[in-house]
């Protein structure tokens, strides 16, 4: 696998820890023997960015936001933009989790501009897609994914810095993880996508990973496959487990 494909593992902690428990977990994974062919991105709440990022130095491991704001400043309570995570070195950054679509109601066209300007910012995406389940049992899959990657590429033409994180809604957090086959079939049509939309060269780069309830006891049969480039992990990111997800392909 080219150095640009290499395999990716995010840890998307959500709204939980304090900054003790943040640096705690980071001792964990820190005194661990990791996978170096693996790229890890922890996503910590906005308020522990800094200390963990501080924990983290000199190591493989990278931060992330679990969200950012478009606008570069002004008038937006509550808000934390794109370029004040460029001020603090933030590299990374998700945008289109499930939850943020979900329970804040951020629209295909929000995300899209999100992305945006992450980049724009240097920021790199964790990009997430994915279907409810009454979509899945509508067999509407592939159909939600295409729409929520078209509406992106409406904005951003250059993805060499986006990971699409495909990630079923009725697999998150519910301990009900997608088959490998499930997992498999998306993610080609993705590629599929990609081909289509960002061209061959794009798609040589370009990393699918999967997230949704993966843990140590399932993440080596799904990073045995050939379209899963890596995990977006929630749940089990935060338990001693995450370092095993991280050496899955070992
Ligand atoms: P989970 O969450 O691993 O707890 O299912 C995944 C995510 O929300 O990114």
């Amino acid at each position: 696998m080219s150095a640009d494909r290499k395999f990716f593992v995010g840890g998307n902690w959500k709204m939980n820890g304090t900054i003790e428990s943040g640096k705690k977990l980071v001792e964990t994974i820190k005194s661990a023997k990791l996978d170096s062919n693996v790229e890890v991105v922890v996503a910590p709440p906005a308020l522990h960015l800094l200390p963990v990022q501080e924990a983290l130095k000199g190591t493989q491991i990278q931060v992330a936001g679990q969200n950012a704001y478009h606008q570069v400043s002004g008038a937006f309570t509550g808000e934390v933009s794109v370029s004040q995570l460029q001020d603090a070195n933030i590299p990374w950054v998700i945008i289109g989790h499930s939850e943020r679509r979900t329970l804040f109601g951020e629209t295909d066209a929000n995300v899209a501009e999100k992305t945006k300007a992450a980049l724009k910012h240097d920021i790199s995406v964790i990009l997430c897609v994915g279907e409810t389940l009454e979509q899945r049992e509508k067999n509407e899959s592939i159909n939600v994914v295409v729409r929520q990657l078209d509406a992106v590429k409406k904005e951003v033409d250059d993805w060499t810095k986006i990971v699409i994180a495909y990630e079923p809604v009725w697999a998150i957090g519910t301990g009900k993880v997608a088959t490998p086959e499930q997992a498999e079939e998306v993610h080609a049509a993705i590629y599929d996508w990609a081909v289509k939309n960002l061209g061959q060269g794009a798609t040589d780069k370009l990393r699918v990973i999967y997230g949704g309830s993966v843990a140590g006891k399932n993440c080596k049969e799904l990073a045995s496959k050939p379209s899963i480039l890596g995990f977006l992990v929630g749940g089990a990111s935060l338990k001693p487990e995450f370092v095993d997800i991280i050496n899955s392909k070992l």
